[in-house]
């Protein structure tokens, strides 16, 4: 490891270039570090106090702690409330992106790939019609065929372009 740093006396200058690109001394980032260790073991501090709290809570059973036991029920019903309400809008959000995927496959030309804009009719590049796609009927037997296919699936008569 030390020879791709040239010998022994490679391992100060290795260090010397980490801290180079991190300066790791640099009193700003050490605060930085600093802090965020005190807040890692005090939030590690809390969720032990917390898990205290419920244990304590369920042996001696709400009545014992009355005020903390009201003030649990209006939040634990709150948090029904936003439940309901995020499922409620993350629908409508998935609404919305589906309506707008339709809303894109709708103004892509068939023929071409392009992307019209909205409203437009008839695709800008080549004049395919835009929207719903028509639908094949047989010219034979009358039957409703998917859009392009060449030969009726109910007599074999051969579809028109
Ligand atoms: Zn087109
Ligand atoms: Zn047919």
């Amino acid at each position: 490891m030390a020879d791709l740093f040239g010998g022994l006396g490679g391992l100060g200058d290795l260090v010397g270039g980490l801290t180079k690109i991190m300066p790791q001394d640099d009193p700003n980032v050490k605060v930085f570090a600093a802090q965020k260790e005190l807040s890692d073991l005090q939030k590690q501090e809390a969720e032990i106090f917390c898990a205290i709290g419920k244990k304590v809570f369920a042996a001696d059973g709400a009545a014992a702690y009355p005020a903390e036991a009201d003030k649990l029920k209006l939040i634990q019903s709150n948090i029904q409330a936003a439940q309901e309400k995020l499922g409620v809008v993350q629908g409508e959000a998935q609404a919305a992106e589906s309506a707008k995927q339709e809303a894109d496959a709708a103004r892509t030309c068939p023929q071409c790939g392009t992307m019209n804009p909205e409203g437009v009719k008839f695709c800008q590049e080549c004049g395919t019609k835009l929207g719903a796609p028509e639908k094949a009927f047989c010219p034979q037997c009358g039957q409703e065929n998917p859009t392009g296919t060449r030969f009726c699936g109910a007599c074999g008569a051969r579809m028109g372009e």
